[in-house]
């Protein structure tokens, strides 16, 4: 494809379907490059494969329309779960889920649920879809099991954005074919493969992870780089949140394992990936507005990890982990029935299951410093980077730093003055 005829969906569609222009009156470029997730619907649905996913300057995946290849149809445009967002599910079921298998919860990144959900349908003869890291670069894309290993690769939460590649497609293919299909992804990629769908599937169950935010794949690749450089070659895989070897649920362990079989690892939360994540530094620009949270993205259900745990349910609270799981249609609900011997389950009132947990429904907000870090992380140590980032320029800090001095200094004269006048 050709530089010259390569331009944004957004663009293609404001100039070729003027039907369109209802949608948003902003010109194309901005807010749609915003809003749009990068779910790969538009790529899918395409009957001329006129569009592919390229990497933008912040190493996001975004449509790029072969303006050549394209005949104008609209189906792209009618597709985009952005240009038609669905209604969030105001009562979902809700309940405190964990396997009773401690080995599988003790490899996955809550309470095990994803995988208790799989296994009835590759049992089935079906076929799964979730996150696997790709060697050799440690990419997160999308890919199929149909077995036990497959699934093993899957568990555990990759944070950052992965690429669902030809995934919609394959799973059509399955459907079509009679087969069952679990989907695994954002409530983003779930709602970008319902609209590709376009009509209720009885043999898919989609499940969509509570997302925080998803990272960039270019703020990833550049830890990745670090970490290669620091351990003299590049890890064969990592765990984002192990929960062995002095990790725990609550406080996962980046674990990572060498070609030859040495292991290492330490806390995620001191690595300054997890601080540019977590700060809001590097997620995509649709995360601070999504759309598809809180239900509205049509899974059948949701999972996550039961934060608040210690109010919740005090005697699963451990280092192995329990999810929150929210069941959004029958078809859920029937999941979570078939798999219920299998698993510690009790429901949960709806208002309290995502109390702790404010990224299943609210989008989130870009830091103030994520544009000098995005314009700055290839350059500066991911470390120095992040400090800087979510400090400010250094005058900023340092005038934040004198006034919280001079605050404390007041204080502690105020208790001073007030302790000697009480002892007169
Ligand atoms: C980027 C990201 C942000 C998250 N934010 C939150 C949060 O704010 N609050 C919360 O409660 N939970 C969050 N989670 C979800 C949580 O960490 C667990 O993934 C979830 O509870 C499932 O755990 P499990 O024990 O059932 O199964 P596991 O076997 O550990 O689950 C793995 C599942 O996660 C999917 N997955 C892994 N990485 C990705 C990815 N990059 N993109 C899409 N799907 C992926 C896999 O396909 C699989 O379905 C987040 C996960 C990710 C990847
Ligand atoms: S308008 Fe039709 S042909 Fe053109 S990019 Fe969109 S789906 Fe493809
Ligand atoms: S949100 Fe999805 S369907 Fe819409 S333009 Fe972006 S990638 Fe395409
Ligand atoms: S916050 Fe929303 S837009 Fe961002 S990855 Fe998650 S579901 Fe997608």
């Amino acid at each position: 494809m050709g530089e010259e005829g390569v331009f944004p969906v957004g663009a293609a569609v404001w100039y070729t379907m003027p039907i369109m222009r209802n949608w948003d009156e902003t010109p194309p470029g901005l807010s749609e490059r915003a809003a749009c997730t990068g779910c790969t619907a538009c790529v899918a649905v395409c009957p001329r494969d006129a569009i592919a996913m390229a990497a933008d300057a912040e190493g996001f995946l975004r449509p790029a329309i072969d303006a050549a290849k394209c005949v104008r149809c609209g189906a792209c445009a009618r597709v985009c779960p952005v240009l038609h967002p669905g209604g969030a599910d105001p009562a979902p079921a809700c309940f405190a889920a964990r396997t009773r298998d401690v080995d599988l919860r003790l490899a996955s990144a809550s309470g095990g649920l994803f995988t208790e959900l799989a296994r009835p349908v590759l049992a089935a003869g079906g076929v799964v879809f979730g996150v696997v890291l790709e060697s050799p670069g440690l990419t997160a894309i999308h890919a199929d099991a149909e077995d036990e290993a497959g699934l093993a690769a899957m568990r555990g939460s990759k944070y950052v954005q992965s690429d669902p590649r030809g995934t919609f497609r394959e799973a059509r293919a399955a459907l079509r074919a009679g087969r069952r299909v679990l989907y695994s992804g954002t409530p983003c990629q779930i709602a970008g493969l319902r609209r590709f769908l376009g009509r209720p599937e009885p043999n898919l169950l989609a499940v969509e992870i509570v997302c925080h935010s998803a990272p960039s794949p270019a703020v990833w690749a550049a830890a990745v780089r670090e970490l290669s450089a620091r351990l003299g070659e590049r890890p064969r895989t990592v765990c984002f949140r192990g929960k062995r070897d002095g990790g725990s649920w609550r406080s996962g362990r980046f674990a990572w394992a060498l070609a030859d079989g040495r292991e290492g690892g330490e806390p995620f939360n001191a690595t300054p990936y997890a601080a540019a994540f977590f700060g809001f530094l590097c997620s995509r620009p649709s995360c601070a507005r999504c759309v598809a949270k809180g239900g509205a993205s049509g899974a059948d259900l949701t999972i996550g990890d039961l934060w608040g745990a210690e109010r919740l349910c005090p005697e699963w609270d451990g280092p192995t982990g329990v999810s929150v799981v929210a069941a959004h249609t029958e078809r859920g609900r029937a999941a979570l029935d078939a798999i219920a011997p299998r698993l510690e389950c009790r429901p949960l009132p709806t208002d309290e299951a995502f109390r702790a947990n404010p990224f299943y429904s609210a989008p989130a907000p870009a830091h103030r410093g994520r544009a000098w870090f995005m314009a700055h992380f290839r350059d500066v140590p991911l470390a120095r980077a992040t400090r800087r980032a979510l400090r400010g320029p250094w005058p900023i800090w340092m005038a934040r730093r004198a006034l919280s001095k001079a605050r404390r200094l007041t204080a502690a004269c105020d208790t001073l003055f007030a302790n000697r006048g009480g002892g007169k």
